[in-house]
């Protein structure tokens, strides 16, 4: 059976392109008689604010739709996170990283060559084999993409749109999977999520089309099934950028209020 979900933060209010990926996802599970669920990503508790949990609900209920079973609530499922980043320790494919984000900054400023991703500069694996571990400092882990590279060999995964893609595990480099300050990261807890609530088809902004490949690369490493793929476009506003809190005319509140039809508002 089809199984989909919708992953909002609860750090602010449903826009149109939450309210575009909701519809994406409950879509998919309704015409093909499946499953539509709802789960916080509330991790980064310093950024939630308790009520926007119910404040979601409420707006997807009033977009007309429908979900199954009770919202799952990251921050209830710590422990789960945590095994799984034993488990990648036991294999030897993190490490702890002590650099604050200015040593960051210096060390690649200092390269000739500084490591680049989709996404901007990438970690220069400063910790990788650290010799003397700072005492006074708790660390991150971060991924060791060739040893993880090493051990999963090639991978691809499939997404509705684009067709199959090949995984390249490099793509983001030695990504952080445990903060040190809440300690565990998007990419672990959605790997570990997806697979605890049999999600067969994960759907998201293309903007994530990256963090797929670090996310089949811990499927593999973790031994998790793979799910099919629907990056979707992003919904911009006029001046081609996407949407974020400061588009409080676009919030579904603001919209609901004036009595628009969201859906007449997207593609
Ligand atoms: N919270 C993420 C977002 O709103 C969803 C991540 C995911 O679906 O994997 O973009
Ligand atoms: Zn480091």
């Amino acid at each position: 059976m089809i199984t989909t979900r919708f992953a909002p933060s609860p750090t602010g209010c449903l826009h149109l392109g939450h309210a575009y990926a909701a519809r994406v996802a409950h879509d998919l599970a309704r015409q093909n008689g499946g499953r539509f669920l709802v789960r916080f990503e509330d991790i980064d508790h310093t950024r939630v604010r308790p009520e926007f949990y119910e404040g979601i609900l409420e707006d997807l209920r009033w977009l007309g739709l429908t979900w199954d079973d009770e919202p799952w609530r990251q921050l209830d499922r710590l422990d789960h996170y945590q095994m799984a980043l034993d488990r990648l320790k036991m294999l030897g494919v993190i490490y702890p990283c002590y650099c604050t984000r200015k040593e960051i900054e210096i060390e690649l400023a200092n390269l000739a060559h500084a490591p680049h991703g989709p996404e901007g500069p990438l970690y220069p694996g400063t910790c990788r084999s650290l010799t003397n571990p700072p005492r006074d400092r708790e660390p991150a882990w971060r991924l060791n993409l060739d040893m993880a590279a090493g051990l999963v060999g090639e991978l691809t995964f499939k997404d509705q749109r684009h067709g199959r893609i090949g995984v390249d595990p490099g793509l983001l480099g030695d990504v952080i999977l445990a903060r040190k300050d809440i300690g565990t990261s998007y990419h672990l807890a959605v790997v570990v999520d997806d697979a605890a609530q049999q999600i067969t088809h994960v759907t998201r902004g293309e903007d994530l089309l990256g963090s797929t490949h670090i996310h089949r690369v811990l499927q593999t490493l973790l031994d998790l099934p793979e799910p099919a793929y629907f990056h979707h476009q992003l919904i911009l506003d006029e001046s081609g950028q996407r949407l974020a809190k400061r588009h409080d005319a676009l919030s579904i509140e603001t919209l609901r209020n004036r009595g628009e039809d969201v859906w007449n508002l997207l593609p």
